[in-house]
């Protein structure tokens, strides 16, 4: 018997890997791991609904993969970390009363708004800025975090805000407000665009882009990373309300995950993540509740 099952083991194994070998475009992401767009079982059906989640047993949450500071895959420990991991602990706390009740997919900018169209992912916490344009595709939680985007460059560059890129070479990521923004900001600059931030960063590293920009928070994860080489300049030249993401219509689980955000600020939890992963020194306000009041 105990043959048996380790045969049909081996199978399902190489199974696995002749699918993973013949995805003819697997979506490029940051550890050159392969990304499972699966969508659950019965997303079509309701699959993703608050009931159905319970049914399943544990949440299935969209995060990055490449950002240090909000979602990040540790290959020492080979688990993802960071704020935007904290965020949906907290709804899968919420929900099953244990944070690990939870099952991580890497989310990149431009397939976060499909995955949850789609039913692949349950909820985003994807370093995603909530905004008009977006909440007519998906629905937002409350805030949960305020970034602003700036600019990373080389040590020695000359480069000291946004206004002195010119007409160099910026690189940033597809499907994002940094896009859009430096565009406007900085309208003689190149824009190169790519698929996640850490290949972004590595394009700087070679000399093939002269500056990365996103949220300054991101970017700060990368001079963590890497300090000798790096540094955040110009300050924050937009405004990024974070907020987690549902499927439209998902209200159950948008309200549980309202709670949890909400519950996060009351109890002192938010200001510990703060702590851990933005910074021990300083840690601001919790952001209003609706993400259009943030800057207000
Ligand atoms: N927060 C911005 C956005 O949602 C930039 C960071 C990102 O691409 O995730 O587009």
């Amino acid at each position: 018997m105990r043959k048996v099952l380790s045969i049909f083991l081996l199978v399902l194994a190489a199974a696995g890997l002749a699918a993973c070998g013949a995805e003819a475009t697997p979506t490029p992401n940051a550890g050159g791991a392969m990304v499972d767009n699966t969508p659950v079982a019965g997303a079509d059906t309701g699959g993703n609904t608050l009931a159905a989640i319970k049914q399943r047993g544990k949440l299935i949450v969209g995060v990055k993969y490449d950002i240090p500071t909000f979602g990040f895959l540790n290959p020492a420990t080979n688990k993802v970390e960071g704020f935007d991991v904290e965020m949906g602990k907290a709804v899968a706390n919420k929900i099953f009363g244990n944070p690990d009740a939870i099952e991580f997919k890497e989310a990149i900018s431009k397939n976060r708004i499909p995955y949850l169209n789609d039913g692949v992912v349950d909820i985003v916490f994807s370093t995603m800025t909530a905004n008009e344009e977006r909440s007519k595709q998906i629905d937002f939680t409350d805030a949960y975090y305020v970034a602003g985007q700036s600019l990373l460059v080389p040590k020695d560059s000359a480069i000291t805000d946004v206004k002195s890129v010119g007409s160099k070479t910026v690189g940033t990521v597809s499907g994002s407000t940094s896009e859009k923004n430096i565009r406007s900001a900085a309208p003689d600059a190149k824009v190169e665009l790519f698929n996640t931030y850490a290949e972004a960063v590595q394009a700087m590293q070679s000399g093939r882009v002269d500056a990365v920009t996103t949220d300054d928070i991101i970017l700060f994860g990368f001079v963590k990373q890497n300090p000798d080489k790096f540094k955040v300049v110009g300050g924050q030249f937009t405004t990024e309300p974070y907020a987690g993401g549902v499927k439209q219509g998902n209200t159950d689980l948008l309200n549980a995950a309202d709670e949890a955000i909400r519950e996060m600020k009351s109890s002192g939890k938010w200001a510990d993540a703060y702590k851990q992963w933005v910074s021990s020194d300083n840690v601001p306000p919790v952001p209003p509740q609706d993400w259009r009041d943030v800057g207000k």
